[in-house]
């Protein structure tokens, strides 16, 4: 279904072109649809090679220490054109040497994704948090936002592949509902935990574990 829909909707604004259903004034504003509709099925067929990639074990998880606390800042300067644009303010609270030992480039993905979520969710001029917390072995790294929340019914379907929130679909219409998936499958991957709170029309706050790098030296 989720491809099929793109699909269906190309072929036939393209077939109402060339068949001049679709009158000529009309075909550029057509044509824009197309393309978008290609974008979003790129980004769907990119999104379940990887999560098929994942689940089959094909990529492999390469370990190194860094600092979260660096990756979670330069994840939102990646993200800045889109925070300022909403007017959102970000809150950083950061324990202190914060190494951990993980694959940072699944991990930044992580970080976008769930950032990207928290931009995307709340409305303007309201709040992104980011924290990391150091517990015993574990640095818990959290995302949090003061958005639209998610319903009770509806907490433990997020993670599913394709699943959106029916109230959320109008605040995102790019989004393909894999996102959450692919985000679960690296922590599991990592053999950590992800976890979700959420109140409706409050926020939501995720969190997730990471290992704490060993001899974590100041940093
Ligand atoms: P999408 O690409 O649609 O964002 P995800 O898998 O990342 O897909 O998220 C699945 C669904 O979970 C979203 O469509 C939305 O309904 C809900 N969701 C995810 N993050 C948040 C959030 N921070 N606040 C509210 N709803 C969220």
């Amino acid at each position: 279904h989720e491809l099929r829909t793109p699909m269906t909707s190309i072929k036939g604004f393209i077939e109402g072109i060339l068949d001049n259903v679709i009158p000529q004034e009309k075909h550029r504003e057509y044509l824009e649809i197309v393309r978008n509709e290609v974008a979003r099925l790129n980004r769907l067929v990119n999104n379940l090679l990887d999560l098929a990639k994942l689940e089959s074990g094909e990529i492999k998880l390469i370990y190194s220490n860094f600092n979260i606390n660096e990756l979670i800042r330069r994840c939102i300067i990646k993200l800045e054109n889109l925070i300022t644009e909403k007017g959102l303010e970000v809150m950083a609270d950061f324990d202190e040497d914060t190494l951990v030992s993980a694959d940072i480039d699944s991990i930044e993905r992580v970080l976008i994704n769930l950032i990207h979520n928290a931009v995307k969710f709340t409305p303007e001029g309201g709040i992104i948090g980011v924290n990391t917390e150091i517990r015993n072995d574990k640095v818990i790294v959290s995302v949090a936002d003061s958005g639209i929340g998610i319903e009770k019914e509806d907490l433990d379907r997020i993670w599913e592949r394709f699943y959106k929130v029916d109230k959320s679909r109008s605040l995102d219409t790019i989004g393909t509902g894999l996102g959450l998936s692919i985000v679960r499958n690296i922590i599991n991957e990592h053999g950590e935990e992800i976890w979700v709170e959420s109140e409706l029309g409050k926020g939501t706050t995720f969190h997730f574990t990471l290992k704490k790098a060993e001899n974590a030296s100041k940093s």
